[in-house]
């Protein structure tokens, strides 16, 4: 099935087309540079800004790939989860132009579009497999079932990957995005300079959670340490050592994860997905360990890491193919566990 797709959950205004995996055309608006002046996405800043740009993007989407409305099947839309007044900006739009073309809608849940982000790249893909959902709000480790079918096996207690990166980057003194940031200096860094907690879940049995993660008490070490050394030695502070120690534990917890979860279940193949699949050090490491215990790893290209809507696209299409539609008064929702992806079909 051919369909237009709208992402608009967070601060990228995105519109792409697709033909099931086969991308047509993929326009991502970053509103980066608006919201860096704030260290952080402003709700209220990100909606108007979607505002401005949606229409823009939507002709590109349809110019970029010469697709004619006629050639269109379907037009779909994150629903949840996002913030709110971003979401209805994408969701209005995509209703609206169900309505006028008389085309059927399909609400998607922004992360069964950032699972099937792999599936972009690679068709062959096929459940069940484990996905490690690592972006700015979740760190999850997924059971990929089947289309719309998902079982949650592991989650973070406190803070999301990506947002352990962006504000250990704050504390380093580097701009936001902090992942990329990170990710970049870390290259020219030690890796074992500085020791950090993994930030492993205890259970009441005296054993930790295989599953679970605590990135709060990470980022508390990395500020202890920091002031430590600002004490000691004034102003300079070694950041190529921090972030490569920080980025290199974050990497080593997530791959620990992901393997065990995997041997667990019984199952070959791990998915990455979300924008902290495009660090460079987590792809090293979970690559190795995959290789070493006979396990597929899958890694969407970078681009394809961080929001867009060739990966809504792409989950769409599947539901469209299997019959799914959504009705016109589905709303969106900031929060929705992705458990519950088929409430959004009728
Ligand atoms: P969610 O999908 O949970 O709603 P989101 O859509 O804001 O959150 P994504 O766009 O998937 O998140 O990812 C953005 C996050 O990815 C940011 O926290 C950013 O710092 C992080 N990130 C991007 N590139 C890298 C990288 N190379 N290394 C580490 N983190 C990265
Ligand atoms: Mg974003
Ligand atoms: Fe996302």
């Amino acid at each position: 099935a051919t369909i237009l797709a709208i992402e608009t959950s967070c601060d990228e205004t995105a519109v792409a087309i697709v033909n099931n995996c086969e991308v047509h055309s993929n326009i991502v608006a970053s509103q980066i540079d608006v919201h860096r002046v704030y260290g952080g996405v402003v709700p209220e800043i990100a909606s108007r800004q979607h505002l401005e740009m949606i229409n823009l993007c939507i002709e590109q989407s349809l110019s970029g790939a010469e697709y004619q409305w006629s050639q269109i099947d379907a037009i779909a839309a994150t629903v949840a989860p996002g913030l709110v007044g971003s979401l209805m900006v994408g969701v209005t739009a995509a209703k609206t132009l169900a309505i006028i073309h008389n085309k059927p809608f399909l609400g998607v849940h922004h992360l069964e579009g950032h699972i099937y982000a792999s599936y972009l790249n690679d068709p062959q893909l096929k459940p069940p497999f484990i996905c490690l959902l690592v972006s700015g709000g979740h760190t999850s480790l997924i059971y990929v079932k089947d289309c719309g079918i998902y079982e949650m096996l592991g989650s973070t207690r406190d803070d999301a990957a990506g947002e352990a990166f962006d504000k250990v980057a704050r504390l380093l003194g580097l701009s936001y995005p902090g992942g990329p940031a990170i990710d970049r200096i870390a290259q020219t860094g030690n890796t074992e300079a500085f020791p950090l907690p993994e930030g492993r879940i205890s259970t009441p049995e005296g054993g930790y959670h295989p599953y679970d993660s605590s990135f709060s008490g990470l980022k508390t070490a990395v500020l202890r340490l920091v002031n430590k050394l600002q004490t000691e030695n004034g102003q300079i502070l070694p950041i190529n050592d921090l972030a490569a120690s920080f980025q290199a534990t974050v990497a080593r917890a997530l791959t620990k994860r992901a393997i065990a979860c995997a041997l667990d279940y019984g199952v070959k193949t791990i998915a990455v997905g979300g924008g902290v699949a495009a660090n460079s050090a987590l792809r090293q490491h979970l690559t190795a360990a995959a290789a070493n215990h006979d396990l597929d790893v899958h890694f969407p290209p970078l681009k394809l890491c961080t929001d867009n809507a060739a990966m809504i696209g792409c989950a769409a299409a599947d539901h469209f193919n299997r019959g799914h539609r959504s009705s016109l008064s589905l709303a969106v929702q900031s929060r929705l566990p992705i458990t519950e992806v088929m409430s959004l079909y009728l």
